[in-house]
């Protein structure tokens, strides 16, 4: 993905929040879903399925979330994952399943070879809505700030309570950084 496609996502994920009223963290999904007029639907999946994007003849949107995930953080990235096909206009697709894979593109390059790359890089550009939707820049940074001083934030634990500020996983966070240049 480019520079200017990432900010052309981090500003529609911005965008999305404040006309949500959702600017705030952790930022409160259902919500969000409401003033997108996205039906939030929880249902079990089994164990592949991590949830799905609808979308009916009469153009009406229903994420359906894995209610059976084993954490929070993974159902919650799943949503706003769905969320980003959605705003981002992905819309080849009446139904988009989506597995584990879709979410961690390099790990799951096998998985994915049946896609083309342009299914891959829709995957990715609803991948970064999500992080920013979950992690918006300005707030994540100020969650930080109030973490840590400067000279702790090398702490072990700030990762993880940044991450549980945004009910986000970890690993995610360390992405997230990593991608805001936050890191080094
Ligand atoms: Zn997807």
């Amino acid at each position: 993905m480019t520079r200017k496609r990432q900010t052309q996502i981090e500003a529609l994920a911005s965008k999305t929040l404040m006309h949500a009223q959702a600017y705030q963290l952790p930022v409160n999904l259902p919500k969000v879903a409401k003033s997108l007029d996205i039906d939030l639907i929880g249902f079990d999946f089994g164990d592949e399925i991590t949830g799905c994007m609808l979308r009916s003849d009469d153009g009406r949107v229903r994420i359906g979330y894995n209610d059976q995930l084993p954490t929070r953080t993974v159902g919650r990235f799943a949503i706003a994952h769905s969320m980003g096909h959605h705003v981002l206009e992905h819309f080849e697709y009446m139904a988009r399943p989506e597995v584990s894979a879709n979410y961690y593109t390099i790990f799951g390059i096998s998985a994915l070879d049946h896609k083309s790359r342009s299914e891959m890089e829709q995957e990715r550009e609803a991948n970064a809505f999500a992080a920013a939707l979950l992690m918006p820049a300005d707030l994540v940074l100020v969650a930080i700030q109030k973490c840590a001083n400067p000279a702790d934030y090398l702490r072990a634990d700030l990762l993880l309570s940044v991450a549980d500020r945004c009910q986000v996983s970890p690993q995610l966070m360390a992405l997230r950084l990593s991608t805001l240049c936050a890191l080094w």
